[in-house]
Protein backbone atom coordinates (compact mmCIF):
# COMPACT_ATOMS: atom_id res chain seq x y z
CA UNK A 1 0.00 0.00 0.00
CA UNK A 2 2.65 2.60 1.33
CA UNK A 3 5.09 1.29 -1.92
CA UNK A 4 2.27 2.14 -4.30
CA UNK A 5 1.47 5.30 -2.80
CA UNK A 6 5.39 6.32 -3.20
CA UNK A 7 5.26 4.84 -6.88
CA UNK A 8 2.49 7.01 -7.75
CA UNK A 9 4.72 9.95 -5.54
CA UNK A 10 7.77 9.61 -7.51
CA UNK A 11 5.55 9.21 -10.70
CA UNK A 12 3.98 12.37 -10.11
CA UNK A 13 6.94 13.93 -8.92
CA UNK A 14 8.46 13.06 -12.51
CA UNK A 15 5.16 14.27 -13.64
CA UNK A 16 5.32 17.35 -11.80
CA UNK A 17 8.76 18.23 -13.16
CA UNK A 18 7.80 18.02 -16.85
CA UNK A 19 4.17 19.61 -16.47
CA UNK A 20 6.39 22.34 -14.84
CA UNK A 21 9.01 22.86 -17.80
CA UNK A 22 5.84 22.49 -20.40
CA UNK A 23 4.34 25.41 -17.94
CA UNK A 24 7.47 27.78 -18.48
CA UNK A 25 8.61 26.36 -22.12
CA UNK A 26 4.57 27.89 -22.85
CA UNK A 27 4.97 30.96 -20.39
CA UNK A 28 8.46 31.75 -22.19
CA UNK A 29 6.67 31.60 -25.25
CA UNK A 30 3.41 33.51 -24.47
CA UNK A 31 5.90 36.43 -22.40
CA UNK A 32 8.06 36.03 -24.96
CA UNK A 33 5.31 37.61 -27.46
CA UNK A 34 4.21 40.11 -25.09
CA UNK A 35 7.76 41.49 -24.77
CA UNK A 36 7.62 41.73 -28.26
CA UNK A 37 4.63 43.55 -28.54
CA UNK A 38 5.74 45.97 -25.78
CA UNK A 39 8.78 46.57 -27.13
CA UNK A 40 7.18 47.56 -30.34
CA UNK A 41 5.05 49.80 -28.77
CA UNK A 42 7.77 51.55 -27.46
CA UNK A 43 9.58 51.39 -30.86
CA UNK A 44 5.90 53.19 -32.40
CA UNK A 45 5.90 55.74 -29.47
CA UNK A 46 9.63 57.07 -30.43
CA UNK A 47 7.84 56.86 -33.87
CA UNK A 48 5.43 59.49 -33.25
CA UNK A 49 7.72 61.41 -31.10
CA UNK A 50 9.88 61.99 -34.08
CA UNK A 51 7.05 62.32 -36.55
CA UNK A 52 5.98 65.28 -34.85
CA UNK A 53 9.34 66.95 -34.20
CA UNK A 54 9.84 66.19 -38.18
CA UNK A 55 6.14 67.96 -38.63
CA UNK A 56 7.60 71.31 -36.90
CA UNK A 57 11.03 71.39 -38.50
CA UNK A 58 9.13 71.20 -41.53
CA UNK A 59 6.70 74.26 -40.98
CA UNK A 60 9.97 75.92 -39.96
CA UNK A 61 11.26 75.41 -43.25
CA UNK A 62 8.10 76.29 -44.78
CA UNK A 63 8.49 79.70 -43.29
CA UNK A 64 12.35 79.75 -43.44
CA UNK A 65 11.56 79.96 -47.30
CA UNK A 66 9.03 82.24 -47.52
CA UNK A 67 11.19 84.75 -45.35
CA UNK A 68 13.77 84.10 -47.73
CA UNK A 69 11.66 84.93 -50.64
CA UNK A 70 10.14 88.05 -48.99
CA UNK A 71 13.13 89.76 -48.61
CA UNK A 72 15.05 88.97 -51.54
CA UNK A 73 12.66 87.93 -53.76
CA UNK A 74 15.08 85.25 -55.39
CA UNK A 75 12.59 82.13 -56.54
CA UNK A 76 15.21 79.85 -55.41
CA UNK A 77 14.22 80.42 -51.64
CA UNK A 78 10.67 79.10 -52.60
CA UNK A 79 12.23 75.49 -53.31
CA UNK A 80 11.76 74.72 -49.64
CA UNK A 81 8.70 76.12 -49.24
CA UNK A 82 7.15 73.84 -51.90
CA UNK A 83 9.21 70.84 -50.60
CA UNK A 84 7.55 71.71 -46.80
CA UNK A 85 4.28 71.54 -48.47
CA UNK A 86 5.04 68.24 -50.02
CA UNK A 87 6.05 66.52 -46.81
CA UNK A 88 4.01 67.83 -44.44
CA UNK A 89 1.15 66.16 -46.27
CA UNK A 90 2.87 63.07 -46.22
CA UNK A 91 3.81 63.72 -42.35
CA UNK A 92 0.60 63.99 -41.46
CA UNK A 93 -0.94 61.08 -43.12
CA UNK A 94 1.89 58.84 -41.23
CA UNK A 95 1.19 60.72 -37.80
CA UNK A 96 -2.70 59.69 -38.64
CA UNK A 97 -1.63 56.08 -39.44
CA UNK A 98 0.53 55.52 -36.39
CA UNK A 99 -2.32 57.16 -33.57
CA UNK A 100 -5.10 55.20 -35.55
CA UNK A 101 -5.38 53.26 -32.14
CA UNK A 102 -5.87 56.97 -29.99
CA UNK A 103 -9.24 58.64 -30.42
CA UNK A 104 -7.46 61.29 -28.71
CA UNK A 105 -4.72 61.93 -30.66
CA UNK A 106 -7.00 61.24 -33.75
CA UNK A 107 -8.95 64.34 -33.01
CA UNK A 108 -5.74 66.30 -32.64
CA UNK A 109 -4.37 65.14 -35.61
CA UNK A 110 -7.15 66.52 -37.25
CA UNK A 111 -6.87 69.87 -36.12
CA UNK A 112 -3.22 69.75 -36.64
CA UNK A 113 -4.06 69.16 -40.35
CA UNK A 114 -6.12 72.08 -40.53
CA UNK A 115 -4.26 74.44 -38.66
CA UNK A 116 -1.12 73.34 -40.91
CA UNK A 117 -3.12 73.59 -43.89
CA UNK A 118 -3.84 77.53 -42.82
CA UNK A 119 -0.61 77.92 -42.14
CA UNK A 120 0.56 77.38 -45.88
CA UNK A 121 -2.29 79.68 -46.72
CA UNK A 122 -1.01 82.26 -44.52
CA UNK A 123 2.23 81.57 -46.48
CA UNK A 124 1.68 80.84 -49.36
CA UNK A 125 -1.14 84.18 -49.68
CA UNK A 126 2.67 86.55 -48.53
CA UNK A 127 4.49 84.48 -51.48
CA UNK A 128 1.78 85.58 -54.01
CA UNK A 129 1.56 88.97 -52.83
CA UNK A 130 5.38 89.78 -52.97
CA UNK A 131 5.17 88.08 -56.33
CA UNK A 132 2.47 90.49 -57.24
CA UNK A 133 2.44 93.63 -55.17
CA UNK A 134 6.29 93.86 -53.91
CA UNK A 135 7.96 93.60 -50.87
CA UNK A 136 5.70 96.32 -49.07
CA UNK A 137 2.61 94.31 -49.43
CA UNK A 138 3.83 91.33 -48.16
CA UNK A 139 5.25 92.69 -44.94
CA UNK A 140 1.56 94.54 -44.38
CA UNK A 141 1.00 90.84 -44.13
CA UNK A 142 3.57 89.33 -42.22
CA UNK A 143 2.92 92.09 -39.43
CA UNK A 144 -0.39 91.42 -38.60
CA UNK A 145 1.19 88.34 -36.81
CA UNK A 146 -1.40 86.09 -38.45
CA UNK A 147 0.99 83.44 -39.14
CA UNK A 148 2.59 83.37 -35.63
CA UNK A 149 -0.31 82.94 -34.10
CA UNK A 150 -1.30 80.39 -36.23
CA UNK A 151 2.42 78.62 -35.17
CA UNK A 152 1.74 79.21 -31.61
CA UNK A 153 -1.66 76.90 -32.16
CA UNK A 154 0.09 74.26 -33.46
CA UNK A 155 2.98 73.97 -31.21
CA UNK A 156 0.19 74.08 -28.50
CA UNK A 157 -1.41 70.92 -30.51
CA UNK A 158 2.40 69.20 -31.25
CA UNK A 159 2.82 69.88 -27.22
CA UNK A 160 0.01 68.42 -26.40
CA UNK A 161 -0.06 65.24 -28.56
CA UNK A 162 4.04 64.72 -27.40
CA UNK A 163 3.37 64.86 -23.71
CA UNK A 164 0.18 62.39 -24.72
CA UNK A 165 3.16 60.06 -26.41
CA UNK A 166 5.70 60.58 -23.31
CA UNK A 167 2.61 59.83 -20.94
CA UNK A 168 2.15 56.53 -23.24
CA UNK A 169 6.14 56.01 -23.27
CA UNK A 170 6.58 55.64 -19.66
CA UNK A 171 3.57 53.56 -19.29
CA UNK A 172 4.86 51.18 -21.47
CA UNK A 173 8.31 51.48 -20.32
CA UNK A 174 6.61 50.40 -17.00
CA UNK A 175 4.92 47.75 -18.82
CA UNK A 176 8.15 46.11 -20.78
CA UNK A 177 10.13 46.47 -17.14
CA UNK A 178 7.38 44.29 -15.84
CA UNK A 179 7.27 41.72 -18.51
CA UNK A 180 10.87 41.32 -17.84
CA UNK A 181 10.75 40.77 -14.35
CA UNK A 182 7.63 38.69 -14.15
CA UNK A 183 9.59 36.25 -16.92
CA UNK A 184 12.58 36.00 -14.78
CA UNK A 185 10.45 35.28 -11.34
CA UNK A 186 8.55 32.94 -13.35
CA UNK A 187 12.01 30.81 -14.99
CA UNK A 188 13.43 31.04 -11.53
CA UNK A 189 10.90 29.79 -9.37
CA UNK A 190 9.48 27.34 -12.44
CA UNK A 191 13.24 25.87 -12.47
CA UNK A 192 13.31 25.98 -8.73
CA UNK A 193 10.38 23.91 -8.52
CA UNK A 194 10.92 21.80 -11.69
CA UNK A 195 14.79 20.64 -10.32
CA UNK A 196 13.18 20.27 -6.49
CA UNK A 197 10.70 17.74 -8.23
CA UNK A 198 12.99 16.02 -10.39
CA UNK A 199 15.13 15.58 -7.02
CA UNK A 200 12.41 14.35 -4.75
CA UNK A 201 11.36 11.80 -7.18
CA UNK A 202 14.82 10.47 -8.21
CA UNK A 203 15.23 10.00 -4.46
CA UNK A 204 12.26 7.86 -4.44
CA UNK A 205 12.99 6.41 -7.29
CA UNK A 206 16.21 5.33 -5.82
CA UNK A 207 14.62 4.54 -2.63
CA UNK A 208 12.08 2.03 -4.33
CA UNK A 209 15.29 0.39 -6.68
CA UNK A 210 16.75 -0.28 -2.98
CA UNK A 211 13.86 -1.75 -1.75
CA UNK A 212 12.79 -3.53 -4.58
CA UNK A 213 17.01 -4.99 -4.13
CA UNK A 214 16.75 -5.84 -0.84
CA UNK A 215 13.54 -7.82 -1.59
CA UNK A 216 15.29 -9.63 -4.61
CA UNK A 217 17.99 -10.32 -2.02
CA UNK A 218 15.40 -11.72 0.83
CA UNK A 219 13.48 -13.76 -2.10
CA UNK A 220 16.82 -15.33 -3.26
CA UNK A 221 18.58 -16.41 0.08
CA UNK A 222 14.70 -17.96 1.17
CA UNK A 223 15.34 -19.85 -2.27
CA UNK A 224 18.48 -20.42 -1.24
CA UNK A 225 17.14 -21.44 2.33
CA UNK A 226 15.04 -23.88 1.05
CA UNK A 227 17.39 -25.45 -1.43
CA UNK A 228 19.94 -25.66 1.51
CA UNK A 229 17.52 -27.31 3.56
CA UNK A 230 16.02 -29.89 1.00
CA UNK A 231 19.45 -30.81 0.09
CA UNK A 232 21.02 -30.70 3.37
CA UNK A 233 17.83 -33.51 4.21
CA UNK A 234 18.96 -35.92 1.01
CA UNK A 235 22.54 -36.95 2.75
CA UNK A 236 21.78 -36.55 6.58
CA UNK A 237 18.93 -39.13 5.80
CA UNK A 238 21.05 -41.08 4.69
CA UNK A 239 23.86 -41.07 7.01
CA UNK A 240 20.75 -41.70 9.66
CA UNK A 241 19.58 -44.57 8.12
CA UNK A 242 23.16 -46.05 7.34
CA UNK A 243 23.75 -45.85 10.88
CA UNK A 244 20.31 -47.02 11.54
CA UNK A 245 20.81 -50.03 9.69
CA UNK A 246 24.27 -50.98 11.17
CA UNK A 247 22.80 -50.75 14.88
CA UNK A 248 20.36 -53.07 13.66
CA UNK A 249 22.41 -55.73 12.57
CA UNK A 250 24.53 -58.64 14.82
CA UNK A 251 27.57 -56.84 16.05
CA UNK A 252 29.44 -57.20 13.41
CA UNK A 253 32.85 -54.81 13.52
CA UNK A 254 32.80 -55.31 9.82
CA UNK A 255 29.56 -54.06 9.23
CA UNK A 256 30.21 -51.42 11.66
CA UNK A 257 33.18 -50.35 9.60
CA UNK A 258 31.58 -50.22 6.40
CA UNK A 259 29.11 -48.09 8.06
CA UNK A 260 31.13 -45.34 9.69
CA UNK A 261 33.35 -45.33 6.74
CA UNK A 262 30.09 -44.85 4.66
CA UNK A 263 29.01 -41.49 7.32
CA UNK A 264 32.68 -40.09 7.25
CA UNK A 265 32.27 -39.79 3.43
CA UNK A 266 28.81 -38.39 3.45
CA UNK A 267 30.14 -36.08 6.45
CA UNK A 268 32.74 -35.16 4.05
CA UNK A 269 30.05 -34.24 1.57
CA UNK A 270 28.29 -32.19 3.85
CA UNK A 271 31.59 -29.96 5.54
CA UNK A 272 31.91 -29.30 1.33
CA UNK A 273 29.25 -28.20 0.83
CA UNK A 274 28.93 -26.62 3.77
CA UNK A 275 32.00 -24.62 3.08
CA UNK A 276 31.41 -24.24 -0.44
CA UNK A 277 27.94 -22.60 0.65
CA UNK A 278 29.75 -20.58 3.15
CA UNK A 279 32.59 -19.28 0.61
CA UNK A 280 30.16 -18.19 -1.91
CA UNK A 281 28.15 -15.94 0.17
CA UNK A 282 31.32 -14.37 1.20
CA UNK A 283 31.85 -13.55 -2.33
CA UNK A 284 28.41 -12.07 -2.80
CA UNK A 285 28.90 -9.77 -0.03
CA UNK A 286 31.95 -8.98 -0.47
CA UNK A 287 33.12 -10.06 3.09
CA UNK A 288 35.52 -12.51 1.15
CA UNK A 289 39.44 -12.03 1.90
CA UNK A 290 41.22 -11.72 -1.15
CA UNK A 291 44.70 -12.20 -2.06
CA UNK A 292 46.37 -9.90 -4.54
CA UNK A 293 48.64 -11.94 -5.63
CA UNK A 294 50.23 -11.33 -8.89
CA UNK A 295 49.45 -14.26 -11.08
CA UNK A 296 50.93 -15.67 -14.59
CA UNK A 297 47.75 -17.06 -15.59
CA UNK A 298 49.48 -18.93 -18.37
CA UNK A 299 51.19 -21.18 -15.42
CA UNK A 300 47.86 -21.28 -13.35
CA UNK A 301 45.53 -22.89 -15.95
CA UNK A 302 48.38 -25.16 -16.67
CA UNK A 303 48.67 -26.23 -13.31
CA UNK A 304 45.07 -26.60 -13.47
CA UNK A 305 45.02 -28.82 -16.34
CA UNK A 306 47.68 -31.02 -14.94
CA UNK A 307 45.09 -32.09 -12.01
CA UNK A 308 42.74 -33.03 -14.61
CA UNK A 309 44.85 -34.96 -16.84
CA UNK A 310 44.10 -38.01 -14.89
CA UNK A 311 39.98 -37.66 -15.30
CA UNK A 312 40.30 -36.68 -18.77
CA UNK A 313 42.41 -39.63 -20.28
CA UNK A 314 40.19 -41.71 -18.10
CA UNK A 315 37.51 -40.63 -20.41
CA UNK A 316 39.60 -40.49 -23.69
CA UNK A 317 39.24 -36.67 -23.84
CA UNK A 318 41.77 -34.01 -25.70
CA UNK A 319 42.97 -31.10 -23.98
CA UNK A 320 44.35 -28.33 -25.83
CA UNK A 321 45.35 -25.14 -24.29
CA UNK A 322 46.61 -21.94 -26.03
CA UNK A 323 47.75 -18.76 -24.41
CA UNK A 324 50.45 -15.95 -25.31
CA UNK A 325 53.20 -16.27 -22.77
CA UNK A 326 53.80 -13.51 -19.87
CA UNK A 327 50.38 -12.98 -19.64
CA UNK A 328 49.98 -11.34 -15.99
CA UNK A 329 47.15 -10.52 -13.69
CA UNK A 330 46.45 -9.49 -9.92
CA UNK A 331 44.06 -11.51 -8.20
CA UNK A 332 43.54 -14.29 -5.42
CA UNK A 333 45.69 -16.93 -6.95
CA UNK A 334 43.63 -19.88 -5.01
CA UNK A 335 40.74 -18.21 -4.98
CA UNK A 336 41.49 -18.12 -9.67
CA UNK A 337 42.33 -21.75 -9.53
CA UNK A 338 39.63 -23.09 -7.61
CA UNK A 339 37.40 -20.90 -10.41
CA UNK A 340 38.66 -22.05 -13.35
CA UNK A 341 39.42 -25.55 -11.75
CA UNK A 342 35.50 -25.58 -11.37
CA UNK A 343 35.00 -24.79 -15.26
CA UNK A 344 37.54 -27.35 -16.53
CA UNK A 345 36.20 -30.10 -14.10
CA UNK A 346 32.53 -29.48 -15.72
CA UNK A 347 33.58 -29.22 -19.20
CA UNK A 348 35.24 -32.62 -18.69
CA UNK A 349 32.16 -34.13 -16.61
CA UNK A 350 29.24 -32.99 -19.13
CA UNK A 351 31.88 -33.80 -22.55
CA UNK A 352 31.48 -37.61 -23.49
CA UNK A 353 34.44 -40.07 -23.84
CA UNK A 354 36.69 -39.21 -26.86
CA UNK A 355 35.63 -35.89 -26.91
CA UNK A 356 37.80 -32.44 -27.03
CA UNK A 357 37.93 -29.77 -24.65
CA UNK A 358 39.92 -26.36 -25.44
CA UNK A 359 41.05 -23.80 -23.41
CA UNK A 360 41.73 -20.64 -24.86
CA UNK A 361 43.60 -17.37 -23.33
CA UNK A 362 43.83 -13.86 -24.85
CA UNK A 363 43.91 -10.21 -23.26
CA UNK A 364 41.58 -7.63 -24.47
CA UNK A 365 41.22 -4.18 -23.44
CA UNK A 366 43.30 -4.58 -20.18
CA UNK A 367 41.30 -7.83 -19.37
CA UNK A 368 42.26 -11.73 -19.28
CA UNK A 369 39.74 -13.46 -21.33
CA UNK A 370 39.62 -17.23 -20.54
CA UNK A 371 37.26 -19.21 -22.79
CA UNK A 372 36.46 -22.95 -21.51
CA UNK A 373 34.86 -24.66 -24.73
CA UNK A 374 33.89 -27.97 -24.64
CA UNK A 375 31.85 -30.77 -27.25
CA UNK A 376 29.43 -31.87 -24.42
CA UNK A 377 25.95 -31.99 -23.77
CA UNK A 378 25.38 -28.73 -23.86
CA UNK A 379 22.86 -26.28 -22.07
CA UNK A 380 19.10 -25.56 -22.81
CA UNK A 381 18.45 -21.69 -23.26
CA UNK A 382 15.82 -22.02 -20.63
CA UNK A 383 17.98 -23.74 -18.43
CA UNK A 384 20.75 -20.81 -19.01
CA UNK A 385 19.71 -18.38 -16.06
CA UNK A 386 19.56 -20.94 -13.58
CA UNK A 387 22.77 -22.47 -13.88
CA UNK A 388 24.48 -19.77 -11.75
CA UNK A 389 21.95 -19.99 -8.79
CA UNK A 390 22.90 -22.27 -5.54
CA UNK A 391 22.63 -25.87 -5.48
CA UNK A 392 20.83 -26.10 -9.55
CA UNK A 393 21.63 -28.96 -10.88
CA UNK A 394 20.30 -29.60 -14.70
CA UNK A 395 18.00 -32.10 -15.57
CA UNK A 396 20.53 -33.94 -17.75
CA UNK A 397 23.77 -33.98 -15.59
CA UNK A 398 22.18 -35.47 -12.65
CA UNK A 399 23.82 -38.94 -13.31
CA UNK A 400 27.27 -36.83 -13.04
CA UNK A 401 29.09 -36.42 -9.71
CA UNK A 402 28.83 -32.94 -8.19
CA UNK A 403 26.93 -30.16 -5.60
CA UNK A 404 25.38 -27.99 -8.01
CA UNK A 405 27.18 -25.22 -6.75
CA UNK A 406 29.84 -25.08 -8.86
CA UNK A 407 29.20 -22.23 -11.10
CA UNK A 408 27.54 -19.96 -8.38
CA UNK A 409 31.05 -20.08 -6.91
CA UNK A 410 32.64 -19.21 -10.66
CA UNK A 411 30.06 -16.73 -10.57
CA UNK A 412 30.82 -15.15 -7.25
CA UNK A 413 34.38 -15.25 -7.29
CA UNK A 414 34.75 -13.83 -10.56
CA UNK A 415 32.45 -10.64 -9.59
CA UNK A 416 34.46 -10.38 -6.19
CA UNK A 417 37.52 -9.79 -8.67
CA UNK A 418 35.23 -7.36 -10.42
CA UNK A 419 34.91 -9.38 -13.61
CA UNK A 420 32.44 -11.38 -15.82
CA UNK A 421 31.40 -14.92 -16.87
CA UNK A 422 29.46 -15.61 -19.45
CA UNK A 423 27.97 -18.86 -21.29
CA UNK A 424 27.04 -19.87 -24.71
CA UNK A 425 25.74 -23.38 -25.43
CA UNK A 426 23.40 -25.19 -27.91
CA UNK A 427 22.45 -28.13 -26.14
CA UNK A 428 24.10 -31.52 -28.08
CA UNK A 429 26.64 -29.14 -29.76
CA UNK A 430 28.77 -28.21 -27.08
CA UNK A 431 29.58 -25.20 -24.48
CA UNK A 432 31.95 -21.94 -23.69
CA UNK A 433 32.29 -20.15 -20.88
CA UNK A 434 34.56 -17.28 -21.01
CA UNK A 435 35.82 -15.28 -17.93
CA UNK A 436 36.66 -12.16 -17.93
CA UNK A 437 39.14 -10.90 -15.59
CA UNK A 438 40.24 -7.07 -14.96
CA UNK A 439 44.22 -7.63 -15.09
CA UNK A 440 44.38 -5.02 -11.42
CA UNK A 441 41.70 -5.09 -9.76
P1 LIG B 1 27.17 -29.38 -10.94
O1 LIG B 1 27.75 -29.85 -9.69
O2 LIG B 1 25.81 -29.96 -11.21
O3 LIG B 1 28.07 -29.54 -12.10
P2 LIG B 1 27.40 -26.59 -11.42
O4 LIG B 1 26.98 -25.39 -10.63
O5 LIG B 1 28.82 -26.65 -11.78
O6 LIG B 1 26.88 -27.82 -10.70
O7 LIG B 1 26.56 -26.52 -12.77
C1 LIG B 1 25.17 -26.34 -12.71
C2 LIG B 1 24.52 -27.03 -13.88
O8 LIG B 1 24.91 -26.38 -15.08
C3 LIG B 1 24.94 -28.43 -14.08
O9 LIG B 1 24.15 -29.31 -13.29
C4 LIG B 1 24.73 -28.65 -15.56
O10 LIG B 1 23.36 -28.90 -15.81
C5 LIG B 1 25.04 -27.30 -16.14
N1 LIG B 1 26.44 -27.23 -16.66
C6 LIG B 1 27.48 -26.64 -16.09
N2 LIG B 1 28.58 -26.74 -16.88
C7 LIG B 1 28.20 -27.39 -17.99
C8 LIG B 1 28.85 -27.80 -19.19
N3 LIG B 1 30.14 -27.56 -19.41
N4 LIG B 1 28.14 -28.48 -20.11
C9 LIG B 1 26.82 -28.74 -19.91
N5 LIG B 1 26.15 -28.38 -18.80
C10 LIG B 1 26.82 -27.72 -17.85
Amino acid sequence: MIRSHEKSITWSGFGVGFSIIAIIVMAGYHNEIRYTGSHNWLIHTHEVIQGLQRTLSILQDGETGQRGYILTGQYSYLQPFYEAVDESGEQIESLSELTADNPKQQLRIAKLQSLIEKKFDELQETISLRKEKGLEAALQVVLTGKGKILMDSIREIVGQMRDEEERLLRRREKNLRQEIFYRRVAMMLGGIIAVASFVLSAFLAHKNLVRKQIEDLNRRMKESLDNVAHDLRTPLTRLRGKAELALESPQDPEVYQEALSDCMEESERLIKMLNTLLDIAEAETGTMKLEADPIDISRLVSDVLELYNYVAEDKNISIHFACPKELYLTADHGRIQQAIGNLIDNAIKYTPDGGRVDVNIQKKDERIVVAIRDEGIGIHPEEIPKIWNRLYRGDTSRSQRGLGLGLSFVRAIVLAHKGRVEVFSEPGHGSTFVVFLPQNR
